[in-house]
């Protein structure tokens, strides 16, 4: 005889559970670390909760998870004003591309911005630092493939960027972050990065995603921004 099938719910994605693919991701994070001789705690798994509800974002908090990745300084100050009450120690970073009139709000908000990639961008975040004494880390973001609808800085104007913001501004510069291409094997990217933060003596490799975390590790990464493995599909916004 055959069974009623259960109701569908088409408007509604199906339960993600966090801590479980938060708790696989680390296991990951740590094989690869391993696999490269490195040690798993040079490296920062950045759990990108951009596009999530508060609901989702709690059982990875509940779990012992402290560092989170936004990438709309609005949407972060709305939806960390109430989490970060309950959860102070939770560490906030802004990964999306970043409008210099947003630089005040980014300032208040974050404890690591990945996405400086040009003069104005870095002025007006000094300025602010100054203005809050408030001075969250720092990352340079390169668009290592040159591609024309990214963001980040053009290699062939990292070197004026990296010395304008860690010598004429006095930005607390930590690394450089990179966006591969899409279609592309990420591995090169990662591996000029690298070469890119050995050249100025940066120590923060910002690189590797969901799908591509495992490479990136070998190559150096000491942030790893992991999203889909984590909360599974966004919303659509
Ligand atoms: C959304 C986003 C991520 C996370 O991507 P996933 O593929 O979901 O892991 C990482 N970095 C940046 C800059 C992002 O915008």
């Amino acid at each position: 005889m055959a069974h009623a099938a259960p109701a569908t719910r088409p408007d509604r994605p199906p339960a993600v559970d966090v801590a479980a693919n938060l708790a696989a991701v680390n296991a990951e994070v740590q094989e690869a670390a391993q696999a490269a001789g490195r040690s798993a705690d040079q490296i920062t798994l950045i759990a990108v909760c951009k596009g999530h509800p508060a609901s989702l974002i709690l059982p990875a908090l509940a779990a012992g998870h402290v560092a989170f990745g936004e990438n709309r300084v609005q949407e972060a100050t709305e939806k960390w004003r109430a989490l970060r009450a309950d959860w102070p120690g939770a560490a906030l970073h802004y990964i999306g591309a970043l409008q210099t009139n947003k630089a005040r709000e980014a300032v208040a908000v974050a404890d690591a911005i990945h996405a400086i990639d040009r003069p104005k961008l870095a002025n007006a975040l000094a300025r602010e630092m100054e203005r809050q004494a408030r001075r969250p880390d720092c990352f340079i973001q390169v668009n290592t493939g040159a591609e024309p609808q990214k963001a980040g800085a053009l290699p062939e104007n990292l070197d004026r960027l990296v010395a304008q913001c860690r010598d004429d501004l006095e930005l607390p510069v930590v690394g450089l972050m990179c966006i591969p291409p899409a279609a592309e094997d990420p591995a090169p990217h990662f591996a000029l990065l690298r070469e890119f933060a050995a050249c100025h003596g940066l120590e923060c490799l910002s690189m590797g995603m969901s799908a591509d975390y495992r490479v990136a590790i070998a190559l150096g990464a000491t942030h790893v921004r992991i999203g889909t493995a984590i909360f599974g599909a966004r919303p659509a916004r």
